[in-house]
């Protein structure tokens, strides 16, 4: 009973290797997820960035064939090092790291790796690791920001305000995931703008007040649980063309 199961939903590090070998064969599609560990104003916890898209890889597991790899909590968090409980990789260290994995999933014989990422901070390294990774062989690495390139349309259904960190769009994703995690009473919106990028290690708190960027006082579970199923549904359509072997471009 429990075997049929863990077959039916391939967590990468629920299966012996055998079972591994098995369910490997059925798919070209592993799925790697990266996030952070870092302040997420005083309403949400330190992990979100690697529960949303854990959550939403685990919906994966059920709905496709793809291997979905256990997540990386931990992610490039420079923005937020001033605030505590935040933990940050530097940059070589986390390029070599998602590097290695990549190169790993290629040679168990993959020919593609979604690679789910939470965490804005991670997105160029992702980039200059798949450059890397995908020299050799017909190796394709598909990054996909959950946040900024699923549900494109839904989100703009249901926000009332601009995305942005531990704004509407993220509390609203985490009171439907893990309302445990959420403390609505000390949400509080927080936005600095600015016309050019501003990066000063000694300004961070200036830049982002209380580790906020955006108003979370409008969230709500029904908005995120919007969000969410269309992310899934975006994702699993992904998936399934990676599949049959194309390649998600567009001509114009
Ligand atoms: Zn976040």
């Amino acid at each position: 009973m429990e075997e049929a199961a863990r077959c039916e939903m391939p967590l990468w590090y629920q299966l012996t290797y055998p079972q591994f070998i098995k369910a490997s064969q059925e798919t070209e599609v592993a799925v790697m997820i990266t996030g952070s560990l870092e302040a997420h104003g005083k309403h949400l916890a330190l992990g979100t960035d690697t529960v949303m898209p854990e959550y939403i890889s685990k919906a994966i597991a059920e709905r496709t064939k793809a291997m979905v790899l256990p997540p990386i909590p931990f992610g490039d968090s420079w923005s937020f090092e001033n605030f505590e409980g935040t933990i940050s990789v530097s940059p070589i260290n986390l390029i070599n790291f998602y590097i290695d994995i990549m190169k790993g999933v290629f040679k168990q014989g993959f020919r593609y790796i979604v690679a789910l990422n939470g965490h804005g901070g991670n997105s160029s390294h992702l980039e200059s690791a798949a450059k890397i990774a995908t020299k050799k062989g017909d190796r394709i690495v598909i990054i996909v920001n959950w946040w900024r390139d699923l549900a494109e349309e839904v989100r703009r259904e249901v926000l009332e305000t601009r995305e942005g960190h531990s704004a509407e769009d993220e509390t609203s994703v985490m009171m439907h995931v893990a309302p445990e995690l959420v403390d609505m009473a000390s949400a509080k919106p927080a936005i600095v703008r600015s016309q050019f990028r501003v990066v000063a290690a000694s300004y961070r708190e200036e830049i982002y007040p209380e580790a906020i960027y955006g108003d979370p006082t409008s969230a709500n579970a029904e908005k995120g649980k919007a969000i969410l199923n269309q992310a899934i549904d975006d994702l699993v359509r992904l998936i399934e063309d990676l599949e049959r072997g194309k390649l998600p471009l567009i001509e114009d």
